[in-house]
């Protein structure tokens, strides 16, 4: 029998966390859960530790004392603790799906540590991808890709040189408001956001999808993660989210790679690289005839200003994915809050990012600086707009009469 791997999950309470828990109760014989995280979600995390008995549970949202729990082994409550996860007896994969610039810490040090990072939180590479790539070489340990599209790239390339790659291509499904009319977006509410048409996500990540910021983000994935140029990844709408991704090479040849919207797969491949395991899975496999036609259409930039924002950050570089990223996450929090319209959303975060250039970073210190900088200049912003929405200028009329 293959020696089971040990396998961290931080985020185990969330969206990936839960598509990740569901492939490893499927492959009891192949991996065992060593660490389990979660940021306050105490009752769900007991559950899971219930049922997995890790070596430890992480609560990394909390300070003090646990509330009544009933699982009864080792629990550990604090901020560093997502650390004890990744050094925890036996680990030898870190899944990474924590939300935000909160995964960066815990990416690098997995990959200091020489592990396998299974990593889904691209935010780490957006923020630190310089800081990222170097730990992955320092430390000797591995990086794959959890992101659909990346894993679908990952897949393509299937280890040949970078110098054979002329393009990549990621796949959108164009989110909730793909055929909305740009001046109606400006009514969209967080309920219609929420609604994606494809993939069933976390919060955060389902709002990045209708305003197009996490196609943004995707492309700066990407640069970091194939060692690209800008000029090399582009993107292609593409409604109903089966060909995810694709790699043209110098010969003309073009590799895509296909199945039914489910992140169980690109989780398992991550998972177990360079094997691929045998899965019942719970999703039917694509079905040429079914599944078909494959359609795909141009992206309108006209009213989703965020991703030419976050895709200009990335090629100019410096601190400006790490504001880009910033800005957009303290923004999704406000609009989530219905704290501003969902067209503000861009004008707060594109207003951030004009106070930012591309100085170069080189330390986490930098990193942090620089989004809590981006984070202040976006609350600032958010309530100059809500200011304004309270108290519009007063319309002056032409003819006199109001
Ligand atoms: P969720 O919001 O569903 O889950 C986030 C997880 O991280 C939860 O376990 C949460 O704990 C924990 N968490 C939240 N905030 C913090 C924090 N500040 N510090 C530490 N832990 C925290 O997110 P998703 O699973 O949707 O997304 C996770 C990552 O994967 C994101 O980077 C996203 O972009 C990426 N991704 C997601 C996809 C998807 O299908 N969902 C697809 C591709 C990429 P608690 O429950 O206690 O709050
Ligand atoms: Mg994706």
């Amino acid at each position: 029998m293959t020696k089971r791997q040990g396998v961290a999950v931080l985020g185990a309470t969330g969206s990936i966390g839960a598509s990740t828990l569901n492939v490893l109760r499927r492959h009891p014989d192949r991996f065992r859960v060593t660490a389990l995280t979660a940021h306050s979600n105490v009752e769900a995390l007991d559950e899971l530790a219930l049922e997995f008995d890790p070596a430890v549970a992480c609560v990394t949202g909390l300070e003090g004392d646990l509330p009544d729990v009933r699982w009864e082994g080792d629990w550990r409550v604090g901020p560093d603790t997502g650390f004890d996860a990744i050094e925890a007896d036996g680990t030898q994969i870190v899944l990474n799906a924590l939300v935000g610039i909160a995964g960066l810490e815990p990416t690098l040090r997995s990959l200091e540590l020489g592990k396998r990072l299974a990593l889904a939180n691209k935010e780490s590479l957006v923020t630190g991808g310089s800081l990222v790539m170097s730990a992955l070489e320092r430390g000797g340990g591995e990086l794959l890709p959890v992101d659909s599209e990346h894993s679908a790239v990952h897949q393509c390339i299937a280890g040949r040189p970078r110098h054979e790659i002329a393009q990549v291509t990621l796949t959108a499904s164009g989110g909730p408001f793909r055929e909305w009319p740009r001046d109606r977006l400006a009514e969209a509410r967080p309920e219609d956001a929420l609604a994606h048409p494809t993939w069933d996500m976390g919060a955060k990540i389902t709002i990045d999808s209708a305003t197009l910021a996490n196609k943004a983000l995707e492309v700066i994935e990407a640069y970091v993660l194939f060692g690209l140029d800008p000029d090399q990844v582009g993107v292609v709408i593409h409604p109903t989210s089966i060909v995810h991704s694709l790699v043209e090479f110098r010969d003309g040849s073009c590799l895509a790679q296909l199945g039914r919207p489910t992140m169980e797969i690109p989780i398992l491949y991550a998972l177990g690289f360079p094997e691929r395991i045998g899965d019942q899975r719970t999703a039917p496999g694509f079905d040429a005839l079914r599944d078909g036609p494959l359609e795909f259409e141009a992206l309108r930039t006209d009213a989703f200003p965020l991703f030419e924002a976050g895709v200009e950050a990335g090629t100019r570089g410096g601190e400006l994915p790490i504001a880009f990223n910033a800005a957009n996450e303290v923004a999704v929090a406000a609009f989530l809050q219905h704290r501003i319209g969902f067209m503000e959303l861009a004008e707060v975060v594109i207003s951030t990012l004009r106070q930012f250039d591309a100085a170069p970073v080189g330390s986490t210190e930098q990193i942090w600086q620089a989004d809590g900088r981006a984070r202040a200049l976006t609350e600032q912003a958010i309530q100059a707009v809500r200011l304004r929405d309270t108290n519009p200028p007063a319309e002056i009329s032409i003819f006199g009469e109001n």
